[in-house]
């Protein structure tokens, strides 16, 4: 939550914020995420303008995680770009909003002159994972016969035949 009275409500008038706050739970998806807790620095600017506060800027966090392909655990950073205008609630259509609900509700409000960057965090953050997180580009995955990561052991075979089921699934994965 950031209070905005310091602003006020003069169109025009602007102010830097940078500050660190700690994560909030499940903030990613459920392969990589950023850690709850853990530092989130915000760099923002706040700017008034006539319907509400205009926010832009960036935050940066750590993300832990793990490939999508041979599960090894994924440490990485994300760094995001923030924009969203908060409207003033006084200005903002009551009757329609409880009519619609909140999950239909794409107009973010300033209640009581504070702004919740929390769901405008989430979707930034989500929207910039990679859909599939590897630990590397050219991630082979795991062996379909042994589960043994074949980036360790790239050449090793076994006896018996792979079965064609097993091999066009092997084939599937490296697809994607
Ligand atoms: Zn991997
Ligand atoms: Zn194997």
């Amino acid at each position: 939550m950031l209070d905005t009275r310091e602003l006020g409500r003069r169109p025009g008038s602007q102010r830097e914020v940078t500050r660190t706050v700690p994560a909030p739970a499940e903030l990613g998806i459920e392969i990589l995420a950023v850690p709850e807790g853990s530092p989130v620095d915000l760099d923002l600017r706040l700017e008034a303008v006539m319907e509400g506060v205009l926010v832009t800027g960036t935050a940066r966090a750590a993300l832990e995680g793990e490939c999508a392909r041979c599960l090894e655990p994924i440490s990485d950073e994300i760094e995001v770009t923030l924009q969203e205008l908060y409207v003033y609630d006084d200005r903002h259509d009551h009757h329609e909003r409880n009519a619609g609900g909140d999950a239909d509700d794409e107009v973010s409000t300033l209640e009581d002159d504070l702004l919740d960057l929390e769901p405008l965090l989430r979707d930034a953050v989500v929207l910039a994972l990679p859909f599939q997180p590897l630990c590397r580009d050219d991630c082979p995955g795991l062996c379909t016969e042994c589960g043994a990561r074949l980036a360790d052991d790239p050449d090793h075979t076994h006896d018996a035949p792979i079965d064609p089921r097993w091999a066009k699934l092997t084939g599937l994965q490296q697809d994607q």
